[in-house]
């Protein structure tokens, strides 16, 4: 992190500012910081698990955390998700986020992780009511590695929709999503990627920025946004494949329908794609879930189902990512608040590189395998983690976890 201090003034260095601003995230506690001062302050030893698990020298107070952060540059962190990624490939782990053959399903999704009324910054995006009222709010493109059946989500570097100066409209989230497929499209291209969406992701400018990064695309179609798709498959007969799946005692019976080479709008520069569709129906008839997409890969009986499965794990952006982004018991903003510059997309940052590490230490890390397994769920190892270290001082991760995985007695309190 680049320290724009100049003189003296320099008590906390860059560094411990920056895994201040990292801890509560990585500790999954928003009072991690405060249960240290407190461990550090009252044993009379100075000492806490800052020192011992997080490497920093000392513990700058909130407000301190807040001036320093707010003039970084996100950007400055994005090598973090890099080096969390070659972890993974270094620990022999990237077979492991794999799917379609070969393939790595990158989802990606904007979600909106502020909004106020009162507070702003510059960097704040605006939306006027007829009332009158003014709501500023943040929206981050986040690109996740996701895997079908797995309750997992890798998390890649993002880009944050804000003003930028090379556009006089408002940002939105197209245009992060495409600025982001050109700043990292070739980065990833090894990962072999195709890209996951939403019905937004699945227009012919997007669509041909993946392909111009040498990747593939599965979006979210649906039949109100593309007429001219729609009006393809009316009276044709289209290939379709059906199947009984048990699930429980009823049996459901999944078709998977597709048409190759449509066109995705009307005109005649339109992209030609391939359109494929699920339909689930309980034991009665009736469709439980439907969903249709688009995708420049062959799709025929053989994929199609695959292809699916793959379209739908992009949901889990969703629900793991943005859930302990904006839900998960964490309010993001709870210690540090809004910030005038760049606080916001700063806390949002390392809150998904924590996250990210948390994932790749579960894929390539046994000591952290064998703690989560002894807990039995994710959450459960989080609340153990957060207890234990609120009141005991562990000199190094080897003792946590092996105290978590109940391998070892926890360090007796000095
Ligand atoms: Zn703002």
């Amino acid at each position: 992190m680049p320290d724009k201090r100049r003189g003296a003034n320099t008590q906390y260095s860059m560094r411990d500012i920056g895994l201040a601003g990292f801890a509560p995230f990585f500790m999954q506690s928003p009072s991690f910081l405060a249960h240290q001062r407190q461990m550090s302050e009252g044993t009379g030893h100075g000492r806490s698990n800052c020192q011992t698990l997080l490497g920093m020298e000392s513990i700058p107070t909130d407000n301190h955390i807040r001036t320093m952060l707010d003039p970084v540059e996100p950007s400055s962190l994005y090598e973090l998700f890099d080096e969390t990624l070659a972890a993974v490939r270094t620990a022999g782990a990237l077979p492991s986020l794999t799917s379609l053959g070969g393939h790595t399903l990158i989802a990606m999704d904007g979600t909106q992780y502020f909004c106020s009324n009162k507070l702003s910054c510059r960097n704040c995006s605006t939306r006027k009511h007829a009332s009158g009222q003014v709501d500023y709010f943040h929206t981050v493109v986040a690109a996740s590695i996701v895997k079908p059946g797995k309750n997992w989500v890798l998390p890649l570097r993002p880009e944050f929709v804000e003003p930028q100066q090379s556009y006089d409209k408002q940002d939105c989230e197209s245009r992060a999503a495409r600025r982001w497929l050109e700043l990292n499209g070739s980065r990833y291209s090894a990962l072999n990627p195709v890209y996951l969406g939403d019905d937004i992701y699945a227009k012919q400018p997007l669509c041909e920025a993946v392909l111009a990064a040498a990747a593939h695309f599965v979006f979210v179609c649906k039949p109100d946004s593309h007429k001219t798709i729609g009006e393809y498959l009316t009276g044709v007969k289209v290939r379709a494949l059906s199947k009984t799946v048990k699930r429980g005692k009823k049996r459901f019976t999944y078709t998977w329908r597709w048409m190759l080479g449509v066109p995705i709008r009307d005109g005649k520069d339109a992209l030609e794609v391939n359109w494929l569709e699920i339909a689930i129906r309980d034991p009665s008839g009736k469709v439980t879930y439907r969903n249709s997409f688009i995708t420049d890969l062959p799709v025929d009986a053989d994929n199609v189902e695959e292809l699916a499965a793959a379209a739908r794990a992009r949901w889990k952006i969703e629900n793991e990512t943005f859930n302990t982004l904006k839900t998960k018991g964490y309010n993001l903003e709870h210690n540090f608040g809004h910030g005038t510059k760049n606080l916001s997309a700063v806390l949002v940052t390392l809150n998904l590189i924590a996250f990210a590490i948390h994932l790749a230490a579960e894929l390539a890390d046994n000591a952290w395998k064998a703690a989560i397994e002894a807990a039995g769920a994710r959450i459960r190892f989080f609340n153990n983690l957060r207890a234990l270290t609120a009141y005991l001082l562990f000199p190094s991760w080897q003792s946590l976890l092996k105290t978590l995985a109940f391998k070892i007695a926890p360090p007796l309190p000095s």
